[in-house]
């Protein structure tokens, strides 16, 4: 016998939970891609793409996924031999720098560890000696969530120590986990370039990346001897002719249902209230984990309450127990966890010790309420040792309004 019946959650962090609205929106017959209502569909989709990212610059669509949006960001900023500084705070900014070394730039990593944000102060130190160097770095990568360890890097703070230094290099970012769903000002905080994908906080099936950038990159790319056709942004922002936009045919069922995500979350939610939404219910998360690991060994992966994102929360236990936990999880009670990705160093996690709770997109207290019961349902199964009433505390953060205390029964 098994519970796992009635509707699946994957609490994963990406593919997120898509809205029945935006599955419906795609259940069409296919459009005309010569003329016709999917010309001004597009230009709606790329308006609401840049106010998502706050953003005046430019936005170029491609049919990829996160990996094809950081190999499009590359391709149309560096050269073979640019150096180029990655900032890592555990996986994906390490991945997107393996990415660039095989397009040929000279890549150098400034590592935070797995368990804290870059600190801003070393990248302002590592770019002020990097100036006398005789090829300055080109670009710095850093990723604004990092998925796997579930840090969020302070971007408005490393901008600012960038521009201290007057350094020359780009500043690209990776919302590819945040956008949507955590606070995010591209040209506030002086971001030149960013890339996302469509399948977390955006809330769409995965097939859509995104490249935002500044007339600064725009200039970076001008001076390229050379772009592939493919990943060049120019001709996506400014196409001649509607299948331009996406290099050939567009994706056109995406189109419909990213159309109808944003219409959700820019005009009906808004942008301020899904990123307050968001840090309602993560405060639920990181409140029941901290209830089970006073009694046990489950503690936040990051410990620092301003580092962590707000989007997905990874949760460090013994070797092997977080591997157990998603599995009773999954198939005793339907509930899918994010799997530990691969983590390196001294503070890596023990094999099988980490899992993830995605709490990104299209969510509300029921679901991540009814995830964390879940998963004391599973520690209690499994006899796993863990503090008491979680929930009760998972409870009373959601409740809880800023500023407020929790009204008391009138006598
Ligand atoms: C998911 C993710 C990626 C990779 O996206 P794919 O769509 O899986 O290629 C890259 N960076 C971050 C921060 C992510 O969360």
């Amino acid at each position: 016998m098994t519970l796992a019946h009635g509707r699946a959650y994957r609490a994963i962090p990406g593919p997120s939970v898509i809205p029945d609205r935006v599955l419906n929106a795609m259940h069409q017959a296919a459009p005309n891609i010569y003329e016709g209502p999917l010309i001004a569909l597009t230009e709606r989709v790329v308006h609401g793409l840049k106010r998502v990212a706050r953003t005046e610059g430019s936005v170029a669509m491609y049919i990829a996924n996160g990996h094809g949006a950081w190999e499009a960001a590359l391709a149309n900023t560096l050269a073979p031999g640019d150096r180029v500084l990655v900032l890592a705070s555990g996986r994906f900014a390490i991945g997107w720098g393996e990415m660039a070394t095989c397009l040929g730039a000279s890549v150098e990593t400034l590592d935070a560890g797995n368990r804290a944000p870059i600190a801003p102060e070393a990248v302002a130190d590592r770019l002020r000696a990097d100036l006398s160097h005789p090829t300055p770095f080109r670009a710095i990568l850093v990723v604004q969530t990092d998925t796997a360890t579930s840090v969020r890097n302070d971007i408005d703070a490393i901008g600012q120590a960038l521009r201290s230094t007057g350094h020359p290099a780009l500043f690209m970012v990776d919302c590819i986990a945040s956008l949507g769903s955590e606070p995010f000002e591209m040209d506030r905080w002086g971001v030149d370039v960013m890339v996302a994908g469509c399948q977390k906080g955006l809330m769409t099936p995965p097939g859509l990346g995104f490249v935002f950038y500044t007339d600064r990159a725009a200039t970076r790319r001008r001076a390229l001897t050379r772009v592939s056709s493919y990943w060049d942004w120019q001709p996506r922002t400014d196409p001649d002719a509607y299948y331009r936009y996406f290099c050939g045919t567009a994706p056109t069922h995406h189109l419909f249902g990213l159309e109808t995500a944003l219409i959700m979350l820019l005009d009906e939610e808004g942008l301020e209230a899904a990123w307050a939404r968001h840090t309602r219910l993560a405060s639920a998360v990181w409140a029941a984990v901290e209830v089970w690991g006073s009694e046990g060994n489950l503690a936040l992966n990051i410990p620092v309450k301003a580092a962590r994102s707000t989007a997905v929360t990874g949760i460090c236990t013994t070797a092997g127990m977080a591997e157990a936990l998603r599995h009773w999880c999954e198939t005793e009670a339907g509930l899918t966890l994010g799997i530990g990705l691969g983590l390196d160093g001294a503070d890596a996690p023990a094999p099988g010790g980490l899992f993830r709770v995605g709490h990104m997109g299209h969510l509300n207290p029921p679901m991540i309420l009814g995830a964390l019961a879940t998963i004391e349902a599973g520690l209690k199964s499994l006899a796993i040792p863990h503090g008491p009433a979680a929930l009760d505390a998972a409870a009373a953060a959601l409740t809880a309004r800023a500023g407020a205390t929790i009204p008391q029964a009138a006598e």
